[in-house]
């Protein structure tokens, strides 16, 4: 594992700084630090600050140019998840796309499906959410029950979704339905891409622990697509699926490794501009949470090294999965005791600290991409070889 950067990578890295910096103020300065993964703030402002990105060239980092993407190696993309996260920009409003659709699409779309969509990704002409959870079926995934049937060239589909993140924002969403009742329950399963905006679907939001409304319940009533939306063969929706879970637990995690980085630096200011860097104990807390962020980052790299060598990322992603979200509550458990009382205060229309934000929010990490438990099972399972979990 190299963990240095060539002279033509710092060039890089300076490009970037420069490109932030001229573009990063204005109209765009407000978003400095905004937005997160189940924070909404500043949506609008943020696509228009997505949609410069992509005009400037950093939304299809690595991604092939034939389908809007520019080249890059994968020490150029943590390069700019680096810089990105440093200079304070916003959280991604494309996330969905980018870091969990696209790889799909490039991993199992045919031709006329890259072309189609993966522009409108890197451009945010198109927002996507991922309507895998249904309410009888979260962590047991293949036991979901949203039925799709086809019809000549079309798919009607009913049945419900939940804790479907940015549906009310999203004009599409890649759908895992059952579509071969008789097949054994991981074998029934097809990927669908469906247009929101249609009669026959309904969003239903539902208000978080912050009272944002980040994630929804939608509702398929006859809704329909047609059979060239259809991502891979009938039936292969279930392997589709836990490649995106995998790029959800493994990719994807650079991104919270810099913000994470950014929040320690943050909590570390905090302790200090209330003399509590002197405490003890909260020392000994903040060494500890330095200590096993950089734990975190250098298993990212060797995540990423995999990445590069073998070209595509496994069940080890678990241990990540199994490591940040715990690592991250801890530092926000942390920050309110930093903050004392005034962790409690909560201001005008529930508007929260960002320390006390980030303290409720952390809670769901745990569960999204995979519970804990869950993963435990997958790294004993998968990983560790033991025997699998009585069923
Ligand atoms: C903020 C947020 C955003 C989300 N966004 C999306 C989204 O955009 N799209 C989407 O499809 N889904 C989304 N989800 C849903 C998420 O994937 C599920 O919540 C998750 O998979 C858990 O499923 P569940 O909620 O049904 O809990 P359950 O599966 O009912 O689990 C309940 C508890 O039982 C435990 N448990 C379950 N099975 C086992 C087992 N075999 N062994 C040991 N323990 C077990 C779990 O660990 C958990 O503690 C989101 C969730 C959150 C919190």
């Amino acid at each position: 594992m190299n963990i240095g950067f060539t002279a033509e990578e710092e060039q890089f890295a300076a490009q970037i700084r420069a490109w932030l910096r001229d573009n990063l103020t204005g109209e765009f300065a407000h978003l400095i630090g905004k937005g997160g993964s189940q924070n909404d703030e500043f949506y609008e402002d943020r696509l228009r600050w997505e949609r410069l990105l992509y005009d400037g060239g950093w939304t299809g980092l690595g991604w092939p140019q034939e389908y809007g993407g520019r080249p890059a190696t994968v020490n150029q993309r943590v390069i700019f998840e680096y810089e990105y996260a440093q200079s304070g920009a916003p959280y991604r409003v494309g996330f969905q796309g980018t870091n969990l659709l696209g790889p799909l699409l490039l991993a199992f779309a045919n031709e006329q499906q890259k072309h189609r969509f993966i522009p409108r990704i890197l451009s945010s002409e198109d927002v996507w959410a991922q309507g895998f959870s249904e309410p009888g079926a979260g962590s047991d995934l293949a036991s979901l029950s949203t039925r799709a049937v086809q019809e000549g060239d079309r798919w009607i589909i009913n049945g419900q979704k939940i804790w479907t993140s940015h549906a009310h924002q999203s004009n599409w969403i890649y759908l895992l339905c059952r579509t071969e009742p008789d097949a054994a329950k991981h074998k029934g399963l097809t990927l669908l891409l469906v247009p929101l905006d249609q009669p026959g679907v309904e969003v239903r939001p539902i208000m978080n622990i912050f009272q944002g409304d980040e994630f929804n319940e939608v509702f398929f009533t006859d809704a329909v697509t047609t059979d060239d939306l259809r991502v891979g063969e009938r039936g292969q929706g279930w392997q589709i699926a836990m490649t995106t879970l995998e790029f959800e637990r493994g990719t994807a995690v650079l991104a919270y490794q810099m913000q994470f980085e950014n929040e320690f630096q943050a909590a570390l200011t905090l302790a200090k501009d209330r003399g509590l860097d002197h405490d003890p104990v909260m020392r000994d807390r903040l060494a500890e949470s330095y200590a096993e962020l950089q734990v975190m980052r250098y298993n990212n790299l060797r995540t990423l090294t995999r990445l590069m060598r073998r070209g595509k990322l496994g069940s080890e992603t678990s241990l990540a999965k199994l490591f940040w979200p715990g690592w991250h509550q801890s530092l926000t458990e942390l920050t309110m005791d930093l903050l004392g009382p005034d962790g409690e205060v909560v201001g005008a229309h529930y508007s929260l600290d960002p320390f006390a934000r980030n303290f409720l929010l952390s809670r769901a990490e745990s569960i999204y991409g995979g519970t804990h438990q869950i993963h435990l099972n997958i790294v004993s399972e998968r990983v560790l070889g033991m025997p699998r979990e009585p069923r």
